[in-house]
This record gives C-alpha cells, sequence and structure tokens, in this order.
C-alpha cells in the first residue's frame, strides 16, 4: 500500500477532512439535494433545512446575535470581496464630496490588497497601508492613528498566513473606534475561525471573512461574511454595506429589487448547498474539548518544527521565534535553494506537501526580505503525527547537508 502523504499545507486548506464531512455530502446528494429555498418540495425543503442549519451553527460558533447575520459566501476571499465592493461602493455612492478613505496592512491576504488596490488605482479612493515588523505584527496604537473622519473601512488579517502571526484585533478595534465610531472594521479570519475562540460581539467586529475549508475543517469552497448591526443595521435603508450582485433568491421581492433583509439581500443565486452540508458536519463534529487538544497538539507540533529546524544549518526561519500569539504555521528558507524548487522536490520525491512561494501576501515577503522568491511554509494540522514532523525535518536536514548539485 501507498503511504499517506505528508500533509503541512493546512494553512492552504485542511486535510484530511474528518470522515462525516464526505458522508454528509454523499447523503445529501443521495437523498437531500433539491435547491434550498427554491420551491416547496421535500428536497428543496431539506436542502433549505440543511443551510440553514449550517448558517446557525456559523453563527453559534462566533457568536453572532443571530444567524441572519452570517452571509454565506464560496470561501474567504469571496466572503472579502462582498465585504470591501459593499463598503466601497456604499460610501461611494453616499460620498458627500470628499473621497472614501480605508486603512489595510502590509499582513494582508490578496484577497484584501488587491480588491481595495483596484479602487485606489483608478482613483476613486484613498487607502493608508500600515506596516507590519518583521516578526508580522501590526502596532494597534499606528493602525487606529492612520484612521481619518473619511475612513469608511480599516481591514486587518487575524492571522498572517505567511508567519502565523496573530494580531491583537481587540486592541486594534477599540482604538479605531475612539479615533472614528464611523469607521467599520474588516477582520480577515480565514487563518483563525476554527484554530481558536473569535467572538464578534466581544471584539466589536463589524465584517468577519471566514473559511469553512481551513480550521474549520469543511470542505473546499464553503465561507462566510458576518455583518453588525452597525454595517447593516436592521433599519435596511441606512445599510452601508451595497451588494452589485442581483439574482434569485428564493424571497419575495418585488419587481425587480432585491430583497433588502439580510442575509437574502447579500446572497443571490443558488449556494454551494452541498459544501455547506459538509461545513454543517465538521462543526458539528467539534466539541470544546477536542478543540482544545487538537488546538494544544497543533501548537505542539509547530514548536517541533521550530527547534528542529533552528537545528538545521542554513535555515533561516521567519516570523516570532515562539508559538505565543500564533497559529501553527512556521516559514523558512534553505540557504542554496529556492522555495519553490523545495517544495517542488519534497512533492515529487518524498510526497510531502508544504507550499514554497509568497503565499498570495507579496507585502509579508517584501517586509521579510523574501520578495520575490517567497519561502517555504509548514502547517501541520490536528491529524499530524509527531513522527511525520521528524521525517520532515529528517529530509530538510539531508537537503541542507546534501543539496543539489553537491559533490563528494
Ligand atoms: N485571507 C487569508 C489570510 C488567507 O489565508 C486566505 C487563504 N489562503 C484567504 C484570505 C482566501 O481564502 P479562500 O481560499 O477561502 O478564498
Amino acid at each position: 500500500m501507498p503511504q499517506a502523504p505528508i500533509y503541512l499545507d493546512n494553512a492552504a486548506t485542511s486535510w484530511p477532512k474528518p470522515p462525516a464531512v464526505a458522508r454528509a455530502m454523499c447523503d445529501f446528494l443521495d437523498h437531500h439535494a433539491g435547491n434550498p429555498g427554491r420551491g416547496g418540495h421535500r428536497l428543496a425543503r431539506e436542502a433549505a433545512a440543511t443551510v440553514e442549519r449550517a448558517r446557525s451553527a456559523l453563527a453559534g460558533l462566533i457568536n453572532a446575535p443571530c444567524p441572519k447575520r452570517v452571509v454565506l459566501t464560496h470561501g474567504c476571499t469571496d466572503s472579502v470581496n462582498l465585504a470591501i465592493h459593499g463598503v466601497i461602493r456604499g460610501a461611494m455612492r453616499g460620498a458627500n464630496g470628499s473621497k472614501p478613505h480605508a486603512v489595510m496592512t502590509t499582513i494582508e491576504h490578496n484577497a484584501v490588497l488587491r480588491t481595495l488596490s483596484c479602487y485606489a488605482k483608478d482613483g476613486l479612493i484613498d487607502v493608508t497601508t500600515i506596516p507590519c515588523d518583521p516578526q508580522g505584527r501590526v502596532d494597534p496604537d499606528a493602525f487606529a492613528h492612520a484612521v481619518t473622519d473619511r475612513t469608511v473601512l480599516a481591514c486587518l488579517s487575524h492571522a498572517s498566513n505567511a508567519l502565523g502571526t496573530i494580531q491583537d484585533v481587540d486592541a486594534a478595534i477599540r482604538k479605531v473606534r475612539a479615533r472614528n465610531p464611523e469607521t467599520l472594521v474588516l477582520v480577515d479570519a480565514a487563518q483563525t475561525v476554527g484554530h481558536m475562540p473569535v467572538d464578534v460581539q466581544a471584539l466589536d467586529i463589524d465584517l468577519l471573512a471566514i473559511a469553512g475549508h481551513k480550521g474549520l475543517r469543511g470542505p473546499t469552497g464553503t465561507g462566510a461574511l458576518y455583518v453588525s448591526d452597525r454595517a447593516y443595521p436592521d433599519e435596511c435603508s441606512r445599510s452601508r454595506v451595497f451588494c452589485e450582485r442581483r439574482g434569485g433568491t428564493g424571497a419575495v421581492a418585488p419587481g425587480l429589487d432585491m430583497p433588502t433583509e439580510l442575509p437574502d439581500a447579500l446572497e443571490a443565486g443558488t449556494c454551494n448547498a452541498v459544501g455547506l452540508a459538509g461545513l454543517l458536519a465538521a462543526i458539528e463534529a467539534r466539541d470544546p474539548e477536542t478543540n482544545r487538544r487538537e488546538h494544544d497538539h497543533e501548537i505542539a507540533l509547530t514548536a517541533r518544527l521550530l527547534e528542529g529546524l533552528c537545528s538545521i544549518r542554513n535555515i533561516t526561519i521567519y516570523g516570532l521565534p515562539c508559538t505565543r500569539s500564533r497559529t501553527p504555521v512556521v516559514l523558512f528558507n534553505l540557504a542554496g535553494i529556492p522555495a519553490r524548487e523545495l517544495a517542488a522536490g519534497l512533492d515529487a520525491e518524498e510526497d510531502i506537501a508544504v507550499r514554497g512561494g509568497v503565499h498570495c501576501a507579496p507585502l509579508v515577503h517584501e517586509t521579510i526580505g523574501t520578495a520575490p522568491q517567497g519561502a517555504v511554509r509548514a502547517s501541520p494540522g490536528p491529524t499530524t503525527t509527531e513522527d511525520q514532523i521528524d521525517h520532515f525535518l529528517r529530509i530538510i536536514d539531508q537537503a541542507a547537508n546534501y543539496p543539489p548539485g553537491a559533490t563528494g
């Protein structure tokens, strides 16, 4: 029997998924796969019930005040796009002559960087980019200080997908509120939801972008955007999120207008119901005790990776030197072997999955001096074993001692 791959790319998408995920998806396709919300027959009703259970489960997980504030999306990029386009378009429509302003940081993923930049490039908004330090930390004071009376949106990644550094979003949001209570804060939680508790009410988050396929261990093509009352009040006419996506929602709406109620106002078209059935199963398979155990296991493996890599010659490790305030991610380079080459070699020769390159976070790599080649990211998951980490470290040690082209 072929050996199982050593999968160290959980920051891209978690694998393997809990067995309940595939079972739930097959069961959904075989028995309940009508079009959710469209049609009153049993299969459509059952599909709708599954989707609403997934919405409620997500709402419970992040302590949303009600499920309707969880808008279902196709992934975190989709959530970020919905939030940024929505707020910026909303601000441009309501602008009283002044140009909207947004804040982001160098730690952001391309989902945020590219989406905001397209407005800035066209001169439609001003954007201030706050630098992170080489460990990937953003100073909450500097972040908030960039907020002015024109700032409609401030974006902060909860944890860096490249370095694993977790930001102090609590302090950052409190300071933003003190500067301008009207500024909406978007938190990109692709790397944290599922790995650590995220309470949108306690943190006073306006918009939380979630991936269903990473820490939550659901299938790809699933995600959500939490929308606060400040961003989209129950009195819908004061909504600050303008949605350009139009289409059928299943709900009755007057004439050619979209419904104004959440979540329908921001959800058009048939959703990924089979994916949501899988995500629901993944969330239901979780309990606080298992979560804690898995988290401790992943962090112990991260410490083992850090320690092991530190003792290998010619290795540079980036980011925080310890596992505090960090997700299970380690970023490194081996002198003399470009990151993508090393990752490709590990894949081809050892069936080890890591990601080499810039991880859709080009400004992080500029900050740590690894652009444009990037670095190698290893991200263990709950099913990764100590033996797998030790095997990985042995292979890296061999590559360090006998690099390609070495003689003797
Ligand atoms: N933001 C961050 C911080 C991420 O790590 C990722 C995924 N690499 C995304 C956004 C995009 O998420 P998705 O793959 O679900 O579109």
